[in-house]
Parts: C-alpha cells; structure tokens; sequence
C-alpha cells in the first residue's frame, strides 16, 4: 500500500471498462495510479456483459445454422444443450481475457487497490479503513441492471446477471423490455430452443434505432418464432414454483418459466460518497461538461455513470480522454454521436452517427437512401436480408449510417470512419470494396446515396 501522504496523480474508483482503460494511458503517459475495485478487474463488460453474453450468442447462433444445415446439403441438426458446457465455453472466454487483462494492468504498474472505495473529500478515497489520496479523482463505477416496480428477482425471474448462470434451457421466456439487452437475450434464448416472448413498452423494439430496422428485426424475429408484443405493459409477474405468470395491461396473459427483465440500467453512484462531497447526481447519473469534469474540482466522472450512451467502448473513450487530459494531451472530447451501436441479435443491428429523424431535428436538409443486403452476394450466401441506410446531408456529407443484417457489426468500423471523417458519399463511392464482402453493400449504398447504384434496381 503506498504511502498515504503522497498523492497518486489519479484514484479511479471502478476497473471496468472506463477505470481499466483511464489507468493503462495515464501509465503509459507517466502518471501514478491507484485503481480501486470490489470485484474483478474488468468489470460489467468482461465478467456479466458484453463478452459473456456475446459468448451464449454465438452458441446461439451456432445452435440455429445447424438447424439449418439442409439448406446447404448439410445433415445437420440441433440435438440439444448442455447448459453446464456452454458455461464453459463462455467461461473460458472470459477467464482467457481476465487473465490478459490482469497481466496488462500489472505490468503497467497501476497500484490496484483490492475493496469497496468511498468519496472522503474531493481527493480522498477510503478503501475499506485505508485513505488513498490523489490529485484527481475519477468516477467509473458503472451502472447495473434495472427491475420493475413490484417485480421481485428470483430463481425464474432475473436479469442479464442471472441468464449467465442458468441452469437448464426453459421452454417458454418472457423478456421485459425490447431494447438492446432484450433484443438480444430473446436471440440467445430462441437460438438455444425457447419459444421466446418479448414485451415492450413502446410502439417498437430497439426505439433508439431508425423505425425501418425495428420493421426488418421484428419481421425477422418472426419468422424465427420470437414473438413480440408491443406497447405492452406489464401489470405483475407473479413467480409460482415451476412457471411465471406475466400479466398485461391488456391481453391475455403469459405464462412461462423463465422471466428476463431487460427494461434498463441505472447507475452504480449509490453509496459512494458523493452527496456528502458534493459531487451533483440526476438520477443516479453524474452529470459533467464535456471534459468529464464533474461539479467538485478535480473529480471526473467516466463511463456509463455519465448520462449518455452505455456502451464499453464509450467508457474506454472516456478513460483515455481522461488520462491524457490530465496529462495536459488537451485531447479531443469523446462525442456520443460518433460512437457505433450495435446490437447482437440475429439479425444483428449496426449504426452511427444520427437517424434521419434526428438529422432533421438538428436542422439539416437530409437525404435518405437504403440499399437492401439481397442485392450483396456474400449476405445472400450467408442468407442474411436486411438493409443498409444512408442518411447524408444533402450536397454534403454522411450524417449517419444503419445497418441490419447478419455480421453488419463488423461493417460499423467503416461506417464510423464515413461520420467521423465528415465523408461525403462521392467519396466514398469512389473507393473500391473488395467483391465479395459484405462491407461491399456498404460501398453499394454510398453509391446510391451518391446517386450512382451500381447493383440496384430501379
Ligand atoms: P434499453 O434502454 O436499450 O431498453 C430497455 C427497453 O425496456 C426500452 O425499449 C423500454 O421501452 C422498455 N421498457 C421499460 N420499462 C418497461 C416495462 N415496464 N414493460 C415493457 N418494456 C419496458 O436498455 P437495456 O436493453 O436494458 O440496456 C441497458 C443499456 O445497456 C443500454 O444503454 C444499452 O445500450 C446497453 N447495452 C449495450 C449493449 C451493446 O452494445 N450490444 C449490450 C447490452 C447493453
């Protein structure tokens, strides 16, 4: 334990995504740093979100193609799971890079500090009856996941966390709440054999997206047996010994053995210190100016706390931001438009910058153009429909990019570069995509929102 007189250059409270990658630059960039944890280096990304859940969707995903084997002249079929294997493949994932994770952190020389922080004063943490100071103190404590009033968690009714652990695959689920979770735990649930409802409480799944894609995802889940119930709200959820029952507001009731709330996730700012030292909350969240300077002097906050997005990447944008603005890098602020979405259902949904909707909120004239993925050869091999949209400022450059399909998440790479980089559709149209690829259907729909398609029909 270091000497408690001398101050760190920065005391991050919360090695998840933000806290982790706020600590690797400022090493790199020569500062001292404390990084305080309850649980395990990683966080909610690593240990109970974005890679274990991502993990049970490729199993699910592997689950469907084999279902599917015929169509290709495959004797394929889906026997079953066995839920404690899938357990260890995800597992292992994760242990694999918690491992790499834990070597990175230590050979960066980052003074962990193992147990639950608490704000003393504006640069005091204790740590479990120790102080650690530092001349800056960064927020990353992150954000859990959300119930419904009246809706008590237990053993067949629970949240992302407790998907991670279930123990045998149920034969009917009601997932509360159709937004990025919901979406895709409804995928993992049918890819793995459940007949799977989603209720969600406005007129749409994935309402953030732009309302063509919530059709296609909606269509899609269809014909994959998901069935979605929207501008749905639930009046109980009365948890018996073997089934759920979920009642509406209107219709008929579900009953079902397993029941995923997925209606949210709220901030982890609880008990932290904070109202004591002053630092401002809006509901949890710890507001900030764009340097994520939070109202007390020399407290900044990173990652899902901050309102916003709550995204991994987003939280490790705002680390390194962090970091090299206290090291006087004077970086650029991280923006939210530039950030990519995306959402890993089957299929899956990829977009960034704004919707049309939100384009023209803001005041552009904007031109909307959508090339489908059935005229893309490798999305057609992979037999994948969707769509990629365009949405440019007119005579100016790409405001924004949505994309449904399978394996569109590996597309947004490009698609963000066509945002951040203010790149005009000519432009882009003039870059040979290599054939076939589906990032070609990305080249395609830049030619269209050029105005020159190639592979479109009239
Ligand atoms: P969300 O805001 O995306 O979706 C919650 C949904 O629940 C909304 O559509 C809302 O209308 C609905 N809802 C709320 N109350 C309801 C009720 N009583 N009955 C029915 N529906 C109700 O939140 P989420 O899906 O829980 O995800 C939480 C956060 O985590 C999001 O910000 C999300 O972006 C992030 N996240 C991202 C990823 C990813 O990037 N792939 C994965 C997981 C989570």
């Amino acid at each position: 334990m270091a000497d408690p007189t001398t101050p760190f250059d920065l005391v991050i409270l919360g090695a998840g995504s933000g806290g982790y990658a706020c600590a690797l630059r400022a090493r790199q960039l020569g500062l001292t740093v404390a990084l305080v944890e309850e649980a395990e280096v990683g966080g909610t990304c690593l240990h109970r979100g974005c890679i274990p859940t991502k993990a049970m969707l490729h199993a699910a995903e592997v689950a469907e193609a084999s279902r599917h084997g015929a169509g290709m002249g495959l004797r394929t079929s889906f026997e079953g799971v066995d839920v404690p294997a899938l357990h260890a493949y995800k597992d292992k994932v994760v242990g694999q890079l918690h491992k790499g994770l834990v070597g990175l952190v230590t050979q960066s020389g980052t003074e962990v500090v193992p147990g639950r922080g608490r704000l003393v004063d504006a640069t005091t943490v204790e740590v479990e009856g120790r102080r650690v100071t530092g001349r800056t103190v960064v927020l990353a404590t992150g954000s859990q996941a959300r119930t419904l009033p009246g809706v008590e968690l237990g053993p067949r009714v629970m949240t992302s966390d407790g998907v991670l652990r279930i123990e045998e695959i149920p034969e009917r689920v009601a997932v509360l709440g159709g937004g990025v979770i919901g979406s895709e735990l409804a995928s993992v649930f049918a890819g793995l054999g459940s007949r799977v409802t989603i209720v969600e409480a406005l007129d749409r799944l994935v309402a953030g997206e732009e309302p063509a894609i919530s059709k296609v995802l909606e269509r899609s889940f269809k014909k994959r047996g998901i069935t979605t119930r929207t501008g749905a709200r639930v009046a109980s959820v009365e948890a018996g010994a073997d089934t759920v029952v979920v009642r509406l507001e209107e219709g008929d009731p579900l009953e079902v053995q397993l029941v995923v709330v997925a209606v949210g996730r709220g901030a982890r700012t609880q008990d932290l210190g904070l109202e004591e030292v002053g630092v401002r909350t809006e509901r949890g969240f710890v507001p900030t100016d764009e340097r994520l300077r939070t109202d007390v002097d020399g407290v900044r906050a990173v990652g899902d706390l901050v309102p916003g997005l709550q995204l991994a990447h987003r939280g490790f944008a705002h680390g390194i931001f962090v970091a090299e603005d206290v090291a006087g890098l004077e970086p650029a602020p991280v923006v939210d438009v530039q950030i990519p979405r995306v959402t890993y259902c089957d299929p899956e949904i990829a977009s960034v910058g704004l919707t049309s909707a939100q384009a023209q909120a803001a005041g552009h004239e904007v031109a909307s153009s959508t090339y489908p993925l059935g005229g893309n050869g490798r999305s057609i091999i992979r037999g994948t429909s969707g769509s990629i949209t365009v949405v440019r400022e007119v005579d100016g450059p790409v405001l924004g990019v949505h994309m449904i399909g399978a394996g569109v998440s590996e597309l947004v790479g490009e698609a963000q570069l066509m945002v951040g980089w203010e790149a005009h559709p000519e432009e882009v149209a003039s870059l040979v995509h290599a054939h076939p690829t589906q990032g070609e259907a990305l080249g395609e729909a830049a030619m269209l929102a050029a105005g020159r398609p190639l592979h479109a029909h009239a």
